[in-house]
């Protein structure tokens, strides 16, 4: 769980990657099937209708598509990632049942109907804007304010709102028999310009496209919605067959395939949102002379069954392993609070990723100094050193047999050493 300043669960998770001002964020409310104790004391369904009905209304994996795609991409982009299900609220909903047409049907922010159109919760006002008032809000204002933070910082904010659908209708849907694209894109008149939805169209041009089919809109926070034009929206809804089995939950080829599309979305929306103001950046060249001084570091792991040295960690959890760390981007230092945070997005990236990963710590000879990482085996060099590169690390280590070796994130370089 991530604390937020007043200490209190948020819902939602925040990962930068590739720091510098990004224009972009990946937006993906329903990927998971969270549900807090008492909220789900409240829910009329037992254990096996829930899951069920969590296995028809979860976006499945699309959590783990938006951060692939942000770290393939290699632009500066934010994610927000809601940490529950949309049984739970639903924040793409509007809030207030009048506004909203779904609440018709029991499925405004706050679902009293399931998806079969059974009863998911008792009909109580009471309860509904409690729910509304510990999830909906808090997490709609930290949306809007990441957005103003964009706004303020580059003067365009590009939410590209990911998510996935069934192949076949749910009996609440308002258009059973509305076309099932592959990939359906959202939109809205005022937040989705002409520029970004061509942006998507060419994106995505391997696959067959609809628009607003079976579903509409895009999300906009209410801050920004019809009131901020400089707030761009598009919503990218993927057929679930396209990348997984629907019976089983299991990622097929076709994720790569999605995840290169996306990619391809977040890299040209990046563009559309720095136009005219270029603000790539140089990361800074690694002296031969601290280069060194990276390949002396003394990594130590933290196994299943205590502490481990290099080696020993390479034994028990698998070669190559690799120690990533998210803190003091480039060498600056940070404080404490903020390499905390960014060592736990890197932990939720590297889950997210397909990893389990493991506490590890790098610590100078001395023990003056060291940083909290983590060791993960399970991937390829190549995506080693983006995820490094995403969090704006200059290495990352490589451990194999006797050999501990730093690997460049930018460029090709490493050093190497043998380890006892
Ligand atoms: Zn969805």
């Amino acid at each position: 769980m991530t604390q937020t300043q007043n200490g209190a669960v948020s819902g939602w998770t925040l990962h930068r990657l590739g720091g510098f001002q990004p224009g972009v964020v990946l937006h993906v409310p329903h990927a998971s099937r969270a549900i807090p104790g008492d909220v789900r004391t409240a829910i009329l369904l037992d254990d096996a209708a829930l899951d069920a009905e969590l296995a028809a209304m979860t976006d499945r994996h699309t959590d783990r598509l938006a951060l692939s795609g942000a770290l393939l991409a290699e632009v500066p982009t934010a994610l927000f990632v809601n940490r529950w299900s949309r049984l739970v609220v639903d924040p793409e909903r509007f809030a207030d049942d009048a506004l909203e047409q779904m609440a018709s049907i029991g499925m405004g922010a706050v679902y009293r109907s399931t998806s079969q159109l059974a009863p998911l919760r008792e009909p109580d006002t009471d309860a509904q804007r409690r729910l509304v008032g510990r999830f909906f809000d808090p997490y709609a204002d930290a949306f809007a304010d990441l957005v103003d933070q964009m706004l303020d910082a580059v003067g365009h904010a590009i939410i590209i709102d990911v998510h996935s659908y069934p192949s076949r209708p749910l009996p609440y849907e308002r258009e059973p028999n509305a076309a099932r694209p592959e990939i359906c894109l959202g939109t809205d008149l005022v937040h989705t310009t002409p520029e970004l939805l061509d942006a998507a169209t060419k994106a995505f041009a391997g696959f067959d496209v609809g628009h607003n089919t079976p579903f509409a809109g895009t999300y906009v926070a209410l801050r920004h919605y019809q009131r901020d034009p400089r707030a761009w929206s598009i919503m990218v809804e993927a057929r679930r067959d396209t990348y997984l089995d629907e019976d089983t939950g299991t990622l097929h080829d076709g994720f790569d395939r999605l995840v290169g599309a996306l990619a391809g979305l977040v890299r040209s929306s990046h563009e559309l949102c720095h136009r005219g103001g270029a603000v790539d950046h140089r990361p800074p060249e690694v002296p031969a002379g601290l280069r060194r001084t990276y390949v002396q570091t003394v990594v130590s792991v933290d196994g299943d069954n205590g502490r481990l040295s290099a080696h020993a960690a390479v034994e028990q959890l698998g070669e190559p392993l690799y120690i990533i760390t998210a803190a003091n981007p480039f060498g600056t230092m940070l404080s404490e609070d903020d390499n905390r945070a960014r060592h736990e997005s890197l932990g939720d990236v590297l889950i997210a990723s397909g990893c389990r990963p493991y506490p590890a710590v790098g610590s100078s000879p001395d023990g003056n100094w060291s940083e909290e990482s983590w060791a993960v085996t399970g991937i390829g060099s190549a995506t080693a050193r983006r995820i490094g590169r995403a969090f704006e690390q200059n290495a990352v280590f490589e451990l194999s047999g006797y050999t501990q070796r730093v690997l460049g994130c930018f460029g090709d370089w490493a050093v190497e050493r043998q380890i006892d």
